[in-house]
């Protein structure tokens, strides 16, 4: 078989373990779905959680020169006026004059409509805006318009001010945040990769200009940090130097990271060197001063901006394909999430070795109250036989399983078995 039958494969068997364990449904699939939209079930919104709390850690929580921010999806149209996003935050499309579907011109033969199937019905391409524009209150006019927002830099750079006079933080100095963005992709795809509702983890990072770089190498280094925490190996991410044509039109400088997906080598972050740009418009269209005051001096400077900005849904497909595994165990194939420990949904699973004797229920259910208690992502799991119960835990990540058997109700002892490498240990519950 070819490395791309294999990959798309790979890509197959991860969406339909992701379904069938409750990690990730199509979203809307009741009534068909909703193209670009996916619904989280309870493991995955575990796993997607787990990953924002350990970056909100990692870049908010344990650095003193963070801080972090929730601004509001839906903002003044003036934000996206002055961002630039109104203008050039685009694609060129085609439409077919029969049908009304649009299209990247390059992506098809535009001498027929690949939907209704209608000979030479394009016209000339035309800008189709990326942004879902909506009307905020009863009327419905020019000045109602708004949009959700189709990153979420734009809610940190308009409370650059309001953190400054807060705490007025020596630079450098970052503001981080997370949450949904929208954007309208004119062709969803490849699972959670591409999709019109996702969700962002931003860093504007403030900084002097002479400065820029230093900080910019900071950034770069701790965003391979990032990735060794969450699991990609160092062979599989990539950094590519985005060329002056390419980047966007805020950046003087960007490097993707881009990480080898089952679907290929693909962007899966961004670092940007944004300048003063976003500080400077907002200064001059909103008529207010975005000077940063140098303490102790009387220099005033608007300060210059490094972006680190990352994907939860990339940040979560890159994790499951690399800990997709597959091996053999006694002969038989088995499926495992190879997830680093903190991330894994559930950490720890908990069972009788047989359901039907009271004593080892009891027992087994004391287990799992001071598990719980301690690590709060356990789960219960009496069903099927032992064997069964393990295969399940493998393919969610549980990286430990707990059996309570007969010697567990003498010697306060419990077989705890390791995903990864399926050995089986004896040891005491108070150390568990
Ligand atoms: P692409 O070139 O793949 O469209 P981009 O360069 O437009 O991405 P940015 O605007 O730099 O993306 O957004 C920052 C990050 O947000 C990306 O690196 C990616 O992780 C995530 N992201 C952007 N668009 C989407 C999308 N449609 N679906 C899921 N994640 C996305």
């Amino acid at each position: 078989m070819s490395d791309n039958n294999n990959s798309n494969e790979k890509m197959e068997l991860i969406v339909s373990l992701a379904k069938r364990r409750g990690f990730i449904y199509q979203g809307s699939e009741i009534y068909g779905g909703l193209s670009g939209t996916w619904d989280y079930g309870p493991l995955g919104v575990t796993l997607k959680r787990n990953i924002m709390n350990l970056w909100w850690k990692m870049f908010v929580d344990e650095r003193d020169d963070m801080y972090g921010v929730d601004a509001a999806i839906l903002m003044n149209q003036k934000v996206w006026q002055a961002s630039g996003h109104v203008d050039t935050f685009s694609d060129p499309l085609v439409e077919c004059s029969n049908c009304k579907s649009r299209f990247c011109a390059e992506k098809i033969d535009i001498s027929k409509c690949p939907t209704c199937g209608k000979e030479n019905s394009f016209g000339e391409p035309r800008q189709f805006n990326m942004m879902f524009k909506t009307h905020v209150g009863p009327v419905d006019d020019e000045s109602s318009v708004s949009y959700l927002r189709p990153e979420t830099a734009q809610g940190i750079f308009t409370n650059y001010k309001n953190v400054v006079d807060s705490f007025y933080p020596d630079l450098p100095f970052g503001i981080g945040q997370q949450g949904k963005a929208f954007r309208n992709e004119i062709s969803p795809r490849d699972f959670i990769f591409r999709t019109r509702e996702f969700e962002q983890m931003e860093i504007e990072y403030f900084v002097q200009p002479e400065k820029w770089e230093e900080s910019f190498e900071m950034w770069r280094k701790l965003v391979w940090d990032w990735c060794e925490v969450i699991g990609l190996s160092t062979e599989s991410v990539h950094e590519l130097e985005v060329p002056e044509n390419e980047r966007a039109h805020y950046s003087k400088r960007t490097i993707d990271f881009e990480f080898d997906f089952p679907i290929g080598r693909q962007e899966l972050l961004g670092l940007a060197y944004r300048t003063d740009f976003d500080l400077a418009n907002i200064q001059r269209v909103a008529g207010k001063s975005m000077e940063y005051s140098e303490k102790g001096t009387n220099n005033k400077l608007i300060p210059h901006v490094i972006e680190p900005s990352f994907g939860v849904e990339r940040a979560l497909m890159a994790i499951l394909s690399s800990a997709y595994t597959e091996d053999e165990v006694n002969g038989e194939k088995r499926v495992f999430l190879k997830l680093p420990e903190n991330l894994a949904p559930v950490k720890y699973a908990v069972s009788p070795l047989l359901k039907n004797k009271p004593e080892l229920v009891a027992k087994a259910r004391e287990v799992y109250e001071i598990l719980k208690k301690k690590y709060g992502a356990v789960m219960w799991d009496d069903n099927g036989n032992i064997g069964k119960r393990y295969r399940r835990q493998d393919e969610i990540g549980t990286p430990n399983c707990v059996v309570i058997d007969f010697d567990s109700l003498e010697d306060n002892t419990v077989t705890i078995r390791n995903r990864d490498t399926t050995e089986q240990k004896r040891v005491a519950i108070d150390i568990l």
